[in-house]
């Protein structure tokens, strides 16, 4: 892996200009709070990008300069053109990470890349309790989480999620209701390296609990691609290629 690893947040940007709890939570939007947090490591460089930047931000110059990207939506997802999905969709697959949180399992990105409808079942209550279960140890995204932890606030995601079996499942949520989910989940596709984590409600301090920036912080580091991403992975060959023909 070579460094600094060049990280984009992307926030859809539209509860924290709208519903005071969150602008309260989150002042300069969830994205500022990530990247703050992220910021703190040095291995890191960490820029941020809107629904409403032009092209929603992801620019072709600015994804060929973006080796992992974070996306959080909720309210917009129909929002966002389906040329600029195409185009961070390509970048997945020549070997951008994706790190999907919390709503934007909806998101058309998440959508496109599973190739399902991404559906769960969800309640939304004052007090819900959400324990997260380690449930692969040594994982490297879950690198300094114990067994398990707690939020003691959260909205419920339960299973049936209709995601493709993950190539790893690497959290399991049980909430206050009884319902499960798996919250930490993670797959390729073309050289890319995709991971859904569940947690990141947007009026709860969800984004400021250290063992959430922990998860996302290592995420980030495993979504990295490996070396320089190579645009040839999906070219045409032609006959005779391998004689030097
Ligand atoms: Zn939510």
């Amino acid at each position: 892996m070579s460094f600094p690893i060049r990280v984009t947040i992307w926030n859809e940007f539209r509860h924290e200009k709208i519903n005071p709890r969150v602008t309260e939570l989150y002042p300069l939007g969830m994205h500022e709070t990530l990247a703050a947090s992220l910021r703190k490591s040095p291995e890191l460089t960490v820029r941020t990008i809107t629904l409403d930047d032009p092209e929603h931000g992801c620019t072709p110059e600015l994804l060929d300069d973006t080796d992992v990207m974070l996306w959080w939506g909720h309210l917009a997802h129909h929002e966002v053109q389906d040329s600029v999905v195409n185009r961070v969709h390509q970048r997945v697959l020549d070997g951008m990470g994706m790190v999907v949180l919390h709503s934007a399992h909806f998101s058309k990105i998440f959508r496109k890349l599973m190739g399902s409808t991404c559906n769960l079942k969800w309640r939304e209550e004052e007090n819900e309790r959400e324990i997260l279960w380690v449930t692969r140890p040594g994982h490297p995204i879950v690198q300094g989480i114990g067994d398990h932890f707690i939020l003691a606030r959260e909205e419920m995601y339960g299973e049936y999620f209709d995601i493709p079996e993950p190539e790893s499942t690497f959290l399991i949520s049980s909430f206050g209701g009884g319902e499960v989910f798996r919250s930490g989940c993670t797959w390729t596709r073309g050289a890319g390296k995709i991971v859904y984590f569940r947690p990141g409600h947007e009026t709860f301090p969800t984004y400021h609990d250290p063992n959430v920036l922990r998860i996302i912080d290592n995420a980030v580091r495993w979504a990295a691609p490996i070396g320089p991403l190579d645009k040839e992975i999906f070219g045409k060959r032609e006959l005779g290629w391998i004689n030097g023909k």
